[in-house]
């Protein structure tokens, strides 16, 4: 081979190599997105898990009220029990009266006290649906997260069977190119997450620097690696992926 085709198989792997590395940093990043999404995800649950906390401690507080209101109920009807057991004491008819009032009075607060009662079965009569309807809830978030995290687990193996791949084709590129130039590709790579770039309109694409004249020449002879100057990543023209070689 020439030392034009040489140096053109030279970039033909870097690019290769390029391509490679790009893949396994966009598996990675979908690999490394998997948690957090899923932890966003199982936030969600977790406010359905505080949604259904916060009906049961109404429906608690509900309860608590029928017990307060049943209490009263209970002394209102012995208050109206002791008032009709006091009737037979009456030593006057005004006394019996006076006393026909009160018992009027106490049936009157007596019934009040029922109509609570009634009303506040019906407060938690709703409020047990309020429960039933944040359980519904945690339940169908629940599966839904379970439904999530399965697929997105599965995903995940994927990538990280593609990963692995990867890896091994980039072991294998990385044996066909020369020690010194992955010592160059290494470094631009830590630096700036490529390489490798095409240089267009006399541009770097990498750092958009004009690249010297001089190297511009030596690109288009295609017989020597040219790094850029500012950035250091090592330069190929676009046309040298389309050339058949000689
Ligand atoms: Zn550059």
């Amino acid at each position: 081979m020439s030392p034009v085709d040489d140096q053109r198989q030279v970039i033909l792997q870097l690019v290769n190599l390029s391509d490679i590395d790009r893949q396994r940093a966009d598996s990675q990043l979908l690999i490394d997105s998997v948690p957090r999404v899923l932890a966003s995800r199982s936030r969600d649950s977790d406010q359905a898990t505080l949604g259904l906390e916060a009906a049961r401690t109404k429906l608690m507080g509900f309860q608590a009220r029928l017990k307060t209101l049943e209490l009263e109920l209970a002394s209102r009807e012995e208050g109206l029990g002791k008032a009709n057991g006091n009737l037979l004491t009456a030593k006057s008819n005004q006394e019996y009266t006076l006393m026909m009032g009160e018992i009027a009075r106490k049936k009157e607060e007596k019934s009040e006290a029922e109509e609570q009662v009634l009303e506040q079965f019906d407060v938690i009569k709703q409020g047990e649906k309020m429960v039933a309807d944040a359980e519904a809830r945690l339940e169908a978030a629940k599966l839904e997260y379970q439904a999530f995290e399965k697929r997105a687990r599965t995903e995940m193996a994927e990538h990280q069977k593609e990963h692995a791949a990867l890896d091994e084709r980039r072991e294998q590129v990385r044996r066909g190119i020369k020690p010194d130039t992955l010592r160059i590709y290494d470094r631009a790579y830590g630096a700036h997450g490529s390489g490798i770039v095409a240089v267009e309109s006399k541009v770097c694409q990498g750092c958009f620097c004009n690249i010297l004249p001089n190297d511009g020449a030596r690109l288009i002879s295609g017989r020597e690696l040219i790094i850029c100057r500012q950035c250091q990543r090592i330069l190929y023209l676009p046309s040298v992926l389309q050339a058949t070689p000689q």
